[in-house]
Parts: C-alpha cells; structure tokens; sequence
C-alpha cells in the first residue's frame, strides 16, 4: 500500500467511525451471534494475493460488526465505561504512525519527556500530593502502564523486592528464599479480580480481608489480620486499597489502613481504576483523603477520562525501590544521558513500550480541566437521575449510589431480580451485569458511553420497568411517579452534583 492509497483507506475508515458514532443507538448493544460464528464468514487461510483495501471495508459491517458488544453505546451500562473520545482517537494514529519504542530516554526523547509532563498534568488535575509527581529533586515519579492489573502486579513486585533487601540488610542471617516463603499480601474481599490475580502472578498469598457491610475495607479488619500472620512468623508486605471498588463502588478507609501501613512498615498501594477520574473535581477528593500514605497510586483515564485504552497511570513516592527492582542492564540499552530522564523500561514489566502520552495530550487539550469536569459530573448527574427514577417506583429498592453507579432490585426474592436481568438481557437493547451486595443480588447500572443523555436513561427506565411488569405486575391503583425536573435538581444539591443542567441540555461530553 502506498500513502496514496493509504490516504483514501485512512479516511474512509475515520468516515466510518464517525459514521458509527452518529447512528449507534440504532444497533442493539448485544450481539446475537453464537461462539464460533466468525470463523464461517473468513476464509481458511491468508489471501494468496493481496486484496483491495475496499473490500476489508465492506467486510466490517459482515464480519465485524455482528460480533460487536458496542461499548460505546448510550445503552451500555455494564462493568464500567470504556473511555472513547475523538482527540484520544486521533493520537492514537500519530502513535501508530510514529511507531517508536521509548523504552529509554534516547529510543524517542519525546516519548520520555511528553510521559513526564503528562503524568504531572494528571496528578495535579487529580490533586495528588506532590511528592508523587516526577521531579528532578524528589525521589516520586509517574509512568503509564497498560492496564490497573499491570500497575498492581508492578506495585507488588517492587514492594516485594523492597522488603528481601531491607530484610537482609537489618539481619544478613536471613536467607532469601526464607523471607520470600514467608511474604503475605493483603487486600479486601471486594478488590477486583486483578488483585487476586497479582498475587498468583507474584507467587505470594493474597489475603481477602472482610470488608465492612459497605463493602469498605477498614483499619481494625486489616490490622487483625496483620497480626495474626505475624504470631504465625509471616511478613506482611503489601496491601492493596481500592478507591470504587467494581462492585458497588466502595471507597477502602484510606484513613485508618494508611497509618497502619506505615506502622507495620508495608507497601499501601491504591487501585482507583474506576473512580480515580471523580478526583478531578475538588468536591470528590475527599473520598481520597489519606491517600498521602499510599507508596504507589493508580487510575485508568482509559476508564473514566476520556482516553481510549490503553491508558494506565500510576505514580510512587520513591521510584527507587522500583527501578532497583526492576532494572536490568545491557550494553546495548546504554546510552550517554541515563540518570537526567527516566528510562520508563525500569518502571514496567515489558521492554518495549507506546507513545501513549500522545493521546493523553490531544484530549487534556481539546477538552481542557472544565470539559473535563463538565463529563464526570454530567454523568454522575444521570446516575442520580436513574437513582431517582427506580425509587420512584414502589416495587424497585436502590441499595446504593456512588459515583455513576446505581445498584437497584427488585424487593423480595432474588429469583425476581434474577430473572428481571435475565430478560433485560435477551432483548440486547441494555447491557447491564449483576453483583451481590450484603448477599443480595442486584443490577448494576452505571453511565458508561461519552454519548449516553437524559433521554437514554429515560429509555433504559422504560426497558427496565416494562419488562419488570412481566414479573411483577404494576397495581391498577398504583400511581408510578416519574420524579419532576426540580425534585431531582433539589437532590442533586442535596447531594453536592452540579453536573444536572449539562447533563441535561447537552449530554456529557
Ligand atoms: C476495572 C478495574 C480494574 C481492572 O482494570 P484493567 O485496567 O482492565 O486492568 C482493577 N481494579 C478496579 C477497581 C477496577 O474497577
């Protein structure tokens, strides 16, 4: 293919995109294939010859297409929001285009040094203390990694690593694969699946400390837990916090786990993945308060922030007990100016690494901190108006609200909620998944789509309330309300969201 052709392919596929956008509310958000139905529309094997770059076009809509659970539709309100926007497309071409690898200063200085600045917009965006963002006289720093489950399993490497090497330095008597036996690493029994995984990964246990009824983990739980590894000759090293946590968007007690973190002298980490974005408007940072304690801190903007995925950033207060793990030297990686700019291959499981600042520069520029805002309250504006409108109707009970989640069930037996979801399900015109919350099963509705409005979440009522009357008949007498404009504005300002005129005039971003 040569740039002439490319040229045309290029554009008619961002024609395409943005075509898809503009038209996807008249796509069902669930697919209706059966597992192997790709494979009987492809053939066997690589083309011989090559192909006309239109015809792969056509075959979007014949193979691809079907086979699509469209995250970004307003209708999808399952696990969380997958970021998309137009700018973070558009870097992710020139990164492609450009294609280098900055595993060091020097394989792509830009790389490097785009990644240092965007990671200090991000932190003070977010409020972090400064001691995390990367400077040339602080030992903090911040990198993007791939993923949250990345960023946990790093987290604990080097937290792992930290604790041999101090170990042996307090007592040479100590052997290694003693102190490496002996590790344990706690988190709550709502941390996401990632977490667990790390700790396999790490070839260390992963302790499921109870959360409290609100599914938060706190200090008291923790501590017991320390302690009792401890009087059976265990070390405690790491604990993970979560700040929204996937279930039900639970905030860990940062406040009590901080101090005994620093007490017991283990590794705090905190996985923000969904929530982290909240930050950026200062009335959510409190739920971030003792987040000072944390060694290691991350979030996805590839959640949240507008910034398709990958896009992972995480920052430590001393980069040092990172890169001394992880750093693995040859010749051919030297180069004249190491030690003045991170070389990122130090702070990451693989070498090689994107040019994902890229697209964190476009969208932090063309949306600027208020767009920013406006998107994350707008959207938590919706979840409260989706709040209002289940409470609205006497056979529904919303058990909890955080963020853009809304938690909700039908009152009575599982086997409703069950089946109400079951049936919401079948039709393919929501996504929307389940969870237990204090052994209840309950519908997890979260604002997910950049696109979704008002009038989606009005649609969504409809869907779920009319099926609902297929399971519990709606009383003759019983008069539903749907709440008024201004009763959902008083609870909006009862509750510190500012985002509901937005939400409703324009949408979220
Ligand atoms: C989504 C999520 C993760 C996993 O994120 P990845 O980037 O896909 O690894 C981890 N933790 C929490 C709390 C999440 O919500």
């Amino acid at each position: 293919m040569d740039s002439k052709e490319f040229r045309e392919f290029g554009k008619a596929m961002i024609d395409y995109v943005a075509d898809y956008m503009d038209n996807i509310r008249d796509r069902n958000v669930l697919p209706s294939v059966e597992p192997g139905y790709l494979e009987k529309l492809v053939p066997k094997d690589t083309p011989e010859l090559g192909e006309d770059w239109k015809s792969i076009m056509t075959d979007i809509e014949r193979v691809i297409m079907p086979g699509i659970t469209h995250w970004n539709s307003p209708h999808f309100h399952a696990y969380y929001p997958t970021a998309c926007s137009f700018p973070s497309i558009v870097g992710e071409i020139l990164s492609a285009g450009l294609s280098s690898i900055g595993f060091s200063w020097i394989s792509s200085p830009a790389c490097t040094e785009l990644e240092v600045v965007m990671m200090n917009w991000l932190g003070n965006l977010l409020g972090l203390p400064e001691t995390f963002l990367n400077s040339s006289s602080g030992p903090g720093g911040g990198t993007i990694q791939g993923s949250a489950s990345e960023a946990t399993l790093v987290g604990l490497l080097s937290a792992r690593e930290k604790t041999v090497k101090e170990l042996r330095e307090n007592d040479p008597s100590l052997s290694e694969s003693d102190i490496r036996g002996r590790l344990v690493a706690y988190t709550s029994d709502q941390a996401n699946s990632s977490v667990e995984k790390a700790g396999l990964l790490g070839a260390v246990p992963m302790k499921h400390v109870p959360a409290d009824e609100n599914g938060c983990l706190r200090g008291e739980a923790l501590q017991k837990a320390i302690d009792e590894d401890k009087r059976n000759n265990r070390i405690p090293f790491y604990v993970v916090a979560t700040l929204g946590s996937t279930g039900t968007c639970a905030f860990d007690k940062l406040e009590e786990i901080g101090p005994i973190c620093k007490k017991e002298g283990v590794w705090l980490h905190i996985d923000a993945a969904y929530a982290g974005t909240a930050f950026v408007c200062p009335e959510y940072r409190p739920l971030m308060k003792g987040v000072h304690y944390a060694d290691s801190f991350n979030y996805n903007p590839h959640k949240w922030m507008l910034v398709n995925f990958d896009c992972s950033a995480m920052w430590f207060q001393n980069v040092k007990h990172l890169v001394e793990s992880f750093n693995v030297d040859r010749i051919y990686l030297k180069h004249q100016h190491e030690g003045h700019a991170p070389d990122y291959r130090h702070w990451q499981i693989a070498l090689g690494r994107r040019f994902r600042s890229l697209k964190l520069w476009f969208t932090l520029r063309i949306y600027g901190v208020e767009g920013i805002r406006n998107h994350v309250r707008s959207q938590i504006a919706l979840a409260k108006y989706f709040e209002e409108l289940v409470s609205g109707d006497s056979r529904f009970e919303v058990l909890t609200s955080n963020l853009g989640l809304v938690c909700f069930r039908l009152k009575g037996d599982d086997k409703l909620t069950k089946d109400l979801l079951q049936k919401i399900t079948e039709k393919k015109k929501l996504y929307l998944i389940s969870c237990y919350y204090r052994n209840k099963f309950v519908i997890r509705f979260v604002i997910c789509s950049r696109l979704t409005n008002s009038s989606d979440v009005e649609f969504a009522w409809k869907e779920i309330s009319g099926i609902a009357n297929e399971i519990i008949p709606r009383k003759f007498f019983e008069n539903v309300k749907m709440p008024s404009i201004s009763s959902i504005a008083d609870s909006c300002k009862n509750n510190g969201i500012v985002g509901l005129n937005d939400a409703f005039s324009k949408g979220a971003a």
